[in-house]
């Protein structure tokens, strides 16, 4: 390695390293997941002390692997869940409010057949319904369409027995940038942040807890001593020691194709049964899913396998026969696990998406399922609970009212859409926003990699820019490409994709 500039991000990470082992906190978080940022964020905000420590880089587990809605969930309101789509829905507005950056309205085109489970007058009432548990005041107001106009506005739309449609409005976010802004706002709160820091153990002595943790980076432990800990690990949480929580995973696989192949102005409601999946435009880009199957494979990197592939194909090809869009239209994916409490019966796509939060031992939370879009609930439930049970007084949550960031922060390097390729993006994502490998680039801090048909091109540029900014030498930079290229072949080859260099981005 080189020498690195001078406060440079690795002598930052030893500091918050260091005062990880120093400072006896109020509370240590396990996992820089959406739920875990929210609870360090909100911790912070009410003057905690807090830690957090994410095992691999901030955001990848399930938070980037969403299907990037902020959504009340209105297959949840017909399995009669009104409690959850309104706390949802609420949220929903919320995270539009303080961060309206990562939260685009996005239409939603849900095409009605004679006979069939969905009944257009039934969703005719349920998107009124949705709308009002959004306390009246939806992203934008749901309507009916005729036949007549769901063709004019989807004209590749199968011509069976469609007999209309209901147009309904979500939030199109980014999973990922929300994470990772939210923990720079929890920093920028006071916070101590480390990713690439596992945590391995912990003891409870004489009412703290020891806990070990691994520093990846410098491969050593340090321990670090705590009132309080929650476990936001997601789906790695009943495997967490002194865990009391059971979990039921499920996959889902999402595949991203051209826009050009599917231009469609609206995000469009695709049906097999009873399940629902979505084609969500998403810039130059279409988002396809999503799969619910049960799991019990490896956490890292679940994988896409030919089933998931052909399952959402086949119901695309259904929705719009003509398009013709194959795997070789696919140019990227991506799977996750839900974090489900645990319910070992029925349908996963039935589970209800409830979250929990318990203490199993003494100053140990374990907080559990839920949505991306409740994040923020989860985060204030669990942190009046940590500041009860530290017997504090503390100022109220603030999280629903504070911008996350000031908007002059996040100009031009995060939003719903993937940012163009800059020297001073990939700079900044490396100083201010703890990117220490180019996948960290890639995938959480730009989506470049899901986005991009040329993502293998501009990967010698992000490379060389990360270097100047890490300091990494020569071999270094090469390694860090040679993995990046290796896993973007494995993919290529393992799926038919597209050559990436066939379609060209417009950036
Ligand atoms: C396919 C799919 C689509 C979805 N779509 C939506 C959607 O559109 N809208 C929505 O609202 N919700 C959606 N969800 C749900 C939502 O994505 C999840 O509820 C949410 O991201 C879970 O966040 P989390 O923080 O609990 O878990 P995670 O994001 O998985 O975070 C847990 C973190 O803990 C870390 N960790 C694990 N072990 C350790 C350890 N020992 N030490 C330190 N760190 C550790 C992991 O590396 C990980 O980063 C979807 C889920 C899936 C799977």
């Amino acid at each position: 390695m080189r020498d690195p500039p001078e406060d440079n991000p690795h002598q930052r990470r030893q500091q918050a390293l260091g005062r990880l082992g120093e400072d006896l906190l109020d509370v240590l978080v396990l996992g820089g997941g959406i739920v875990g940022s929210g609870v360090a964020r909100d911790a912070a905000m009410r003057g905690l002390r807090v830690g957090l420590v994410e095992q691999s880089d901030f955001a990848s587990g399930t938070s980037s692997r969403s299907s990037h809605l902020l959504h009340g969930g209105l297959r949840y309101l017909a399995q009669g869940y009104l409690r959850l789509v309104h706390e949802a829905s609420m949220e929903k507005r919320v995270i539009h409010r303080i961060a309206p950056h990562l939260a685009d309205p996005l239409a939603f085109v849900f095409p009605t057949r004679p006979g069939w489970a969905w009944a257009k007058w039934k969703l005719s009432v349920g998107v009124r319904l949705y709308d009002l548990l959004c306390g009246r005041r939806n992203l934008g107001a749901s309507s009916t369409l005729g036949r007549r106009e769901v063709y004019d506005l989807l004209p590749g739309l199968t011509r069976n027995d469609i007999t209309g449609a209901v147009r309904y409005y979500d939030g199109l976010t980014n999973d990922a940038r929300l994470v990772i802004d939210t923990i720079r706002s929890a920093a920028s709160h006071g916070a101590i942040v480390a990713n690439y820091c596992g945590f391995l153990d912990a003891e409870l002595q004489g009412g703290l807890w020891r806990c070990r943790a691994r520093d990846d980076v410098a491969g050593n432990e340090i321990e670090i001593r705590a009132r309080q800990v929650v476990n936001a690990t997601g789906p790695w949480s009943d495997r967490i020691p002194h865990s009391h929580t059971r979990l039921r995973l499920t996959k889902g696989v999402h595949l991203v194709i051209d826009r050009r192949r599917l231009p469609i102005p609206d995000a469009v409601v695709l049906t097999e049964g009873s399940r629902i999946l979505f084609a969500i435009p998403w810039g130059e880009r279409v988002i396809l899913g999503t799969t619910d199957t049960d799991y019990d494979g490896p956490m890292e990197s679940p994988s896409c396998d030919d089933d998931d592939i052909d399952y959402i194909l086949d119901v695309l090809a259904v929705a719009f026969p003509e398009a013709g869009i194959s795997r070789a239209d696919v140019i990227g994916f991506w799977a996750g696990l839900r974090p489900l409490v645990a319910d070992r019966h029925g349908n996963p796509s039935d589970i209800s998406r409830r979250h929990e939060i318990t203490m199993g031992e003494p100053g140990w939370w374990d907080v559990t399922g839920g949505k991306l879009t409740t994040y923020r609930l989860m985060a204030e439930q669990t942190v009046d609970q940590v500041v009860r049970a530290l017997g504090r007084q503390s100022p109220p949550c603030r999280t629903a009212e504070e911008p996350l960031l000031p908007a002059a922060e996040t100009e031009g390097l995060s939003a719903v859409i993937p940012p163009p390729v800059t020297e001073r993006a990939v700079k900044h994502y490396c100083h201010n926003e703890w990117a220490r490998h180019l996948h960290d680039v890639m995938i959480r801090r730009t989506y470049w990699h899901h986005y991009r048909a040329d993502r293998q091109e501009i990967a010698p540029s992000v490379a060389g820019w990360m270097a100047e900014a890490l300091g990494w030498d020569p071999a270094t930079t090469a390694a860090e490409l040679a993995t990046y290229i290796a896993a973007v072949r494995e993919e290529t080859l393992r799926f038919a994709m597209t050559h990436p260099t066939k379609l060209q981005t417009d950036h």
